[in-house]
């Protein structure tokens, strides 16, 4: 069996053949990143518009690159939900139009468990049943994971998304978007014990909750000063990696912790991992440590797994064999309606 997956979420472009051996036979990802880098996040309407570019030639290449022809293929899948409406709705009418050409079955992909299920590609085992933290752009949210489509929310932020502070305080320190590899980059010439930066919600280990928001705004007194404006920042190169390490550091802290947490308060032993900030070193370094020091299982996906890819939408052949097919009047969710 082979499935084309189709991925417009946000800003990246994405297109991917995959077999039920989650063998894959192509993987494009067209990155908008240049397009929003002037304006330090993602600006809807330039993304959508960004996507009718790209969707046909992303959708050519993985098809080519697989040696596969639309004939051949056995479903075509697509992330529905969650995104932006207008990035969403490019990459859906899409995989309709090549359903109603082709005749194939139509797949619904939940972008959120696609990031888990990147752990089960990459690892080439089952990884299931897990905790699963997904820490991206727009979400740190931790999961119950008893199948690759079977999540029971147990924690979330209750403000900003982790990937979000990344880009936030990148932007107050004057770092290109996206914030975190610059943060990260930065943070390399860093010392993180310089600034010590709260960590909301960690010492509450009864809640498995995140909240950034109140850590974004101690960076921005700390290098800003209270009642200040930001045009008024001079920083010198290591106050910026300082700044950068120490703010890291905080963000790994709450992020490891909650998973140690809900580990522990649930019995299971294995934790995945996805999702954009998952690419971060450090991030992945402190894992490896409390993995090997707590003796649980942990999967990260490589760099390209966690940000946004079409490979992980192979979570549709989970889908397809739970007979999981869509009428082709399916529609979108930009907010998270079903897990
Ligand atoms: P969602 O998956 O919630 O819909 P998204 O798809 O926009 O959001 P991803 O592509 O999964 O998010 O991740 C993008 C986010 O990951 C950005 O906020 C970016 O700053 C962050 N990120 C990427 N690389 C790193 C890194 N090395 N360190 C920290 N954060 C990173
Ligand atoms: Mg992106
Ligand atoms: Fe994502």
């Amino acid at each position: 069996m082979k499935v084309l997956t189709i991925e417009t979420t946000c800003d990246e472009t994405a297109a991917a053949v995959i077999t039920d051996d989650l063998e894959v036979l192509s993987a494009v990802v067209a990155s908008q990143e240049e397009l929003h880098q002037r304006y330090g996040g993602v600006v809807p309407e330039i993304a959508s518009r960004a996507h009718v570019q790209r969707i046909l030639p992303v959708i050519d290449q993985a098809l080519r690159q697989s040696g596969q022809k639309l004939a051949d293929l056995d479903a075509i899948a697509v992330a529905t939900t969650p995104g932006l409406s207008g990035s969403l709705l490019i990459g859906l009418t899409a995989a309709k139009t090549l359903a109603a050409l082709s005749g194939l079955p139509l797949v619904a992909i939940n972008h959120l468990q696609a990031h888990i299920y990147a752990c089960r590609i990459a690892s080439g085992r089952e990884v299931f049943p897990c905790i699963g933290l997904i820490a991206s752009g727009g979400h740190s949210n931790l999961y119950r994971c008893e199948g690759p489509i079977d999540f029971t929310p147990i924690g979330a932020t209750i403000d900003d998304a982790a990937g979000e502070a990344f880009d936030k305080v990148a932007c107050l320190l004057g770092l290109p978007y996206p914030g975190g590899p610059a943060i990260e980059h930065a943070a390399q010439r860093g010392d993180r014990t310089r600034y010590r930066f709260p960590r909301p919600l960690l010492a509450d280990a009864g809640r498995l909750d995140f909240s950034f928001s109140g850590l974004k705004t101690a960076v921005r007194y700390q290098v800003v000063g209270v009642g200040k404006l930001p045009e008024s920042l001079s920083l010198s190169e290591q106050e910026v990696a300082d700044v950068s390490a120490s703010f890291q550091e905080a963000v790994v802290d709450c992020l490891v912790g909650k998973c140690e947490q809900a580990l522990l308060q649930t019995g299971y032993t294995t934790l995945c991992v996805g999702g954009g900030v998952a690419a971060n070193g450090r991030f992945r370094q402190r894992l490896e440590a409390s993995s090997a020091e707590r003796r649980y299982t942990l999967h990260i996906p490589p760099l390209s797994l966690c940000t946004d890819n079409a490979v992980m939408g192979a979570i549709a052949i989970e889908r397809l064999r739970a007979g999981l097919i869509e009428p082709l009047d399916l529609d979108i969710s930009p907010g998270l309606v079903r897990m």
